[in-house]
Order: C-alpha cells, then structure tokens, then sequence
C-alpha cells in the first residue's frame, strides 16, 4: 500500500466524478479536512467507510487500496482480506489510544486533586506555596480533563440505540452531555431521538 499514491487517485476520481472535498465529505458524512488529509498521502480513510467511499468514486476498494484502476479476477477476495486487516488495525489503534486516555489522566487528576489538597493543608501556615499548589493543581486539571475529552472525542463512534446509526459527535455535544463511563446521553443526529449513546470502536 502506498498512501500517496492512493490519495492522488482519490483525488483524481473524486473530480471525475464532479464532487468538490466538501461534497464527497457531506455525502459520507465526515469532515472535508479528513478528505484533504487522504489526498496528501497523510492518513488512509478509515476501513468504515471504504465501501461507501468506493462506491461514490466508482472504483473498487482494491483500487482503492492500489491507487489505480486494476483488472483483476479475484480482486473481491483480496479487497475483503485487505478490510478484514484494516478493520482489525483501526479497532486495535481506538483500543490503544482509549487506553493511553486511562493510563494518562487518571493518575494526571489524581496528581492535580493531591496538588490542591495539599495546597489547603499548607494555607494557614504558608499561603504563597498554598496559592501556588491550588493554582498549579488547577491547571493541571483542566488540561488533562481537556486531553481526556479531546480523545473521547476523537477515537471511535457513539452508536444510536434507537436507529443503531454510528456517528461522530461534535466537540460541544461531548462536552456537554451527561455520561457515564464513555456512554453519553446526546441526540442522534439521525432520528434526532435523545438518549444514552455508546461508544463504540468501528462504524
Ligand atoms: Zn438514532
């Protein structure tokens, strides 16, 4: 596999097909910076939305995958082992990166509340260290709650149980929605029914 490669030809059927980033990314639903980001050889699309993305340029996902038009008997098989793989990469990819979330900004918090706590024990006897312990420990919270939210954001999909429909939140509905663990109540942008919304690491 050679990303360029693969991206140029993005590129190239995306026009022959008439559709502008901004259009090919309304149409499967992403954003056109994650159209850009293939067509500069800089990220691969995500093996999800492969087929829908083939089937929009027009080519198969082995082209794809080559990036240029191949006549091949048996390029269904091979396309399919090729998703099996890319499935199981992006899935182990998500796994890792949820899991660096935990190792890094729990014990992060758990520094930053100690921090504070500290600083008001030493209040009373001196409260510039005090001050600046709370200040310290403030920070410090806030940047990891800001990286542990950017990451839920960022890794996998929430699943609507009403419509089973996957998708990508924006940043402000992560934000704001009451969760519990990773599953969040938010509206579906689908069915646009409210209700509790799992993570979930494939589209
Ligand atoms: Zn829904």
């Amino acid at each position: 596999m050679n990303q360029e490669k693969t991206g140029k030809f993005i590129a190239a059927c995306r026009k022959e097909n008439g559709y502008t980033q901004a259009a090919l990314a309304e149409k499967l639903g992403i954003t056109d910076r994650a159209i850009s980001k293939w067509e500069t050889g800089k990220s691969m699309p995500d093996a999800s939305i492969m087929l829908e993305l083939c089937e929009l340029l027009k080519i198969n996902v082995n082209e794809l995958l080559m990036g240029e038009h191949v006549a091949m008997e048996n390029y269904k098989e091979i396309a399919e082992q090729n998703l099996i793989e890319l499935r199981k990469q992006e899935e182990q990819a998500n796994r890792r990166l949820l899991r660096a979330e935990y190792l890094l900004i729990i014990p992060t918090v758990a520094a930053a509340l100690a921090m504070i706590v500290s600083g008001g024990f030493v209040a009373a006897t001196n409260i510039v260290i005090a001050i600046i312990l709370i200040a310290l420990g403030a920070a410090v919270l806030i940047i990891a709650i800001v990286n542990g939210l950017m990451i839920e954001h960022n890794v996998g999909y929430y699943e609507c149980p009403e419509c089973r429909k996957r998708y990508i939140p924006s940043m402000k509905a992560v934000v704001l929605a009451p969760h519990y663990g990773s599953t969040r109540k938010m509206r579906c942008p689908y069915c646009e029914k409210r209700g509790y919304h799992k993570k979930v690491l494939t589209k």
